[in-house]
């Protein structure tokens, strides 16, 4: 049978072997990674369905990789989260977007960008001194705290409350802006949420694919963004990439939206053109 006998044993022994040295391989593979400076970062516009302004960017990592040329997340997230690498990836990053914000931002004043969003990894977010870090990182760019978004997900908000509700108290208090990453795909319920120091939604974009097929996930998509404004919460729909779509979205009154339909991640020197008074384009 399957798995029996010394050869079965032999494969399953060699195979984890392989696991183990592919993840060192991995591990290390990462924290050179840092060392080299091989990340990089892409900007995807955020904007106001109404005018297509571009209000924020999203900014979203890469790998420039020696040999395997740019790598997406999907290939290098979840080891960098189980090997711990995230913390120091992901504080670069923050360090990176606020550095490159504050250039757009200052001495341009007819620029309409308001804000960088940055994703969190729930490992980053727990380390002792995150909120230590951030705020040495605006020290440092000069960026104001309300030019930052901190993107986290449902899941981090839902386990050990208690520190991570202190510590988005925090953030709040020094002016830095909070978003739930992929709403509607974990187990959170609006009105928990609105318990918790949160400013913004990210619908995930499971739920913006079928509002044009669906009558019923139209229902609720329109549902939770008249519930979220009764909150107080600002709702961006993600993964717009239909032009039906984003006039839907619209009408319901969701006012933001981000999505393959207005622009793919960009690179840096892309953004400053965008980001000027659609009149002006
Ligand atoms: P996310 O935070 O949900 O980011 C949105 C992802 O959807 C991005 O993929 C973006 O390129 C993609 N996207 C945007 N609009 C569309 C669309 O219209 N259609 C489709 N099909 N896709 C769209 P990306 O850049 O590959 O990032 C994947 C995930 O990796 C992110 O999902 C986020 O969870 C994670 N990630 C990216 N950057 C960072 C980072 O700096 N730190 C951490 N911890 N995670 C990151
Ligand atoms: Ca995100
Ligand atoms: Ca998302
Ligand atoms: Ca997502």
């Amino acid at each position: 049978a399957k798995g029996s006998g010394k050869s079965g044993w032999r494969r399953y022994q060699s195979d984890l072997h392989t696991a183990m040295v592919q993840r060192l391989e991995m591990r290390t593979a990462l924290h050179e990674a840092i060392e080299r400076e091989q990340f990089v970062l892409q900007y995807q516009p955020i904007v106001e369905l109404a005018d297509q302004r571009v209000t924020g960017v999203e900014a979203l990592v890469r790998w420039q990789h020696p040999s395997r040329g740019l790598l997406s997340p999907f290939f290098f997230v979840e080891a960098a989260e189980e090997s711990g690498a995230i913390v120091g990836i992901g504080s670069w990053v923050i360090r990176e977007a606020l550095r490159q914000f504050a250039r757009w931002r200052v001495g341009n004043p007819q620029t309409t960008l308001r804000y960088v969003s940055v994703n969190v990894s729930a490992r980053q977010f727990r380390t002792v001194d995150f909120v230590d870090q951030i705020r040495r990182a605006l020290d440092e760019s000069g960026a104001r705290p309300q030019w930052l978004l901190l993107e986290i997900t449902e899941s981090l908000v839902l386990r050990d409350a208690e520190k991570v509700l202190a510590d988005l108290k925090a953030l709040r208090a020094m002016g830095v802006r909070i978003a739930i990453d992929d709403f509607g795909t974990g187990y959170s319920s609006l009105s928990y949420l609105r318990q918790m120091p949160v400013d913004v939604l990210k619908l995930d974009k499971s739920f913006i694919d079928d509002i044009l097929t669906s009558r019923q996930q139209h229902a609720l998509v329109d549902a939770i963004v008249t519930l979220s404004h009764n909150l107080d919460l600002a709702v961006v729909a993600e993964g717009i990439e239909e032009v039906g779509q984003r006039a839907a979205l619209d009408a319901m009154g969701c006012r933001y939206g981000q999505g393959y339909h207005f622009a793919k991640p960009l690179w840096p020197a892309d953004i400053p053109a965008l980001a000027v008074a659609p009149s002006a384009r």
